[in-house]
């Protein structure tokens, strides 16, 4: 039974792997025992917890002994809030130093079971649960479309993003929909590093025809996370021979990648070449609307509810990656379930909630106003006497918006003081600042700028 608790220290840490911050704050809010009777369960800090545990990953994890134990394992769940209070659950940790060694892979090296059926796809992500915006929302069309017409439409399919914006989501969405209308049909869900090792593997003992039949098998492959085979020469060769059987047979193919085809390094040339002609869509990070709009389904998918103070300020705060949102919801409701309190914003600034999910602002901190006015028009390449001057052209006013926004962020000086130094009064600093403030919400590109103007005066000049 003690192998029971590595397994699922084991399994903490997998999720930890693939930051699904969600299930880490809730599983290790909570403590997995074996109770007087010898059944395994997990002890939660109160309903919120089971009920989320019970619904979302319970299955999961069951699956996982499953996997280790090559036997059926059935896990209790039960809420005990003293229990959490009173046992350190940290303790938990030492014995995951241990097994750090372990991986992902482990999964996959458990013996005996029957993988030819495996898709490897998640249920729960989906095409319905997944909310559009303007960020997403040529890639979606496409993706539904893949995933009723496969092979037929845009073969392959290649999208790219930054992390945390729903690149696996919509790839597992696009097997998870075509699984449905298509039930014998097979589909495969890998990631770069899981298909580099499968060939390993094969090699290993002697068998790259299984690995290669398996492959060459499917009516759909879905490979994510593309850009883990670069510099894996040999197996991308062996990917590029899959890809042109599967292409021939018309099966359908989506590739996911942080990067465009065109910026993969060490890649088989004939297999970028493959990529660069097919359909490649770019994702963005969503923006405030798109954020707020994911915050309340997941909200509502939790069948609970935040005070729209608390949304609005995560939205605002938590600018790329969806996945952080998904945390500081978890988090957020982890202190309300524990603590019994529903901490409003500046209590959850004291408490430090969101510390580890709100983007950092790049750090600057009492910047002179003329410093700021010499990094600005630098950056826009534009005289700096322009910005206290009265022209009014749209690009010099932008520019000027953007120092007095700097300037009331990181001078420490009165909007009066500041006033003074644009030759303005208090109140058009006030517009100039809130309009940046207000367009920082919905304008990634902005937000960019200010980044790359904020950096600058971290560089000798
Ligand atoms: P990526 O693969 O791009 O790094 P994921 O697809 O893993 O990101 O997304 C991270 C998390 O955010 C997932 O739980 C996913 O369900 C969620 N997510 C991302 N974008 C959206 C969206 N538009 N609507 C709903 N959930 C989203
Ligand atoms: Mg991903």
């Amino acid at each position: 039974m003690e192998k029971l608790k590595n397994y699922w220290n084991e399994f903490l840490e997998i999720l930890e792997k693939k930051e699904e911050y969600n299930a880490i704050t809730l599983l290790e809010s909570s403590a997995f025992i074996i109770d007087k009777n010898n059944n395994p369960t997990i002890v939660c800090s109160g309903d919120f917890a089971a009920t989320h545990i019970k619904k979302d990953f319970l299955k999961r994890i069951e699956d996982f002994f499953k996997y280790k134990c090559e036997k059926d394992i059935d896990i209790k769940i039960i809420v005990d809030a003293d229990f959490i209070k009173n046992n350190n659950i940290k303790i938990e940790k030492e014995i995951k130093e241990d097994i750090k060694e372990k991986t992902i892979n482990n999964i996959d090296s458990a013996k005996k079971i029957d993988k030819s059926n495996l898709t490897n796809l998640n249920k729960k992500f989906r095409f319905d649960n997944f909310i559009q915006g303007n960020n997403n929302r040529y890639v979606f069309e496409a993706a539904k479309l893949v995933s009723s017409k496969a092979g037929k439409e845009y073969n392959p399919l290649y999208i790219y993003g930054s992390v945390g914006i729903g690149k696996t989501h919509i790839l597992q969405a696009i097997g998870n929909n075509y699984l449905e209308i298509n039930k014998n049909a097979k589909v495969l869900y890998v990631d770069g590093s899981g298909f580099r090792d499968e060939y390993i593997h094969g090699l290993q003992i002697k068998k790259p025809d299984i690995f290669k039949r398996k492959y060459k098998s499917l009516d759909m492959f879905l490979l994510d996370d593309l850009q883990l085979l670069e510099s894996a020469q040999e197996t991308s060769k062996e990917l590029f021979e899959i890809f042109q059987f599967l292409y021939n047979a018309g099966k359908q193919m989506v590739f996911v990648s942080d990067k465009p085809p065109k910026e993969l390094r060490n890649i088989e040339a004939r297999l970028k070449n493959r990529f660069e002609q097919s359909l490649i869509l770019s994702i963005e990070p969503p923006q405030y609307e798109t954020r707020l709009a994911i915050i309340e389904r997941k909200i509502k998918d939790l069948n609970t509810s935040i005070d729209e103070e608390i949304m609005k300020y995560m939205a605002e705060n938590i600018t790329t990656d969806v996945r952080k949102i998904e945390g500081a919801i978890m988090s957020y409701l982890s202190v309300r379930d524990i603590m019994k309190i529903t901490p409003n914003v500046s209590q959850c600034e004291e408490m430090n909630i969101f510390k580890d999910y709100f983007t950092s602002k790049p750090k600057l901190k009492n910047a002179t106003i003329k410093e700021i006015k010499k990094r600005v028009s630098d950056y826009y390449g534009m005289e700096i006497s322009l910005l206290d001057s009265k022209d009014r052209t749209k690009f010099i006013s932008k520019a000027r918006h953007v120092a007095m926004y700097l300037a009331c962020e990181y001078s420490k000086k009165s909007v009066t003081e500041i006033g003074l130094d644009f030759n303005r009064d208090h109140a058009s600093v006030i517009h100039g600042r809130d309009k940046i403030r207000e367009e920082l919400k919905s304008n990634s590109h902005l937000s960019l700028e200010l980044n790359n103007i904020i950096s600058s005066f971290n560089i000798e000049s």
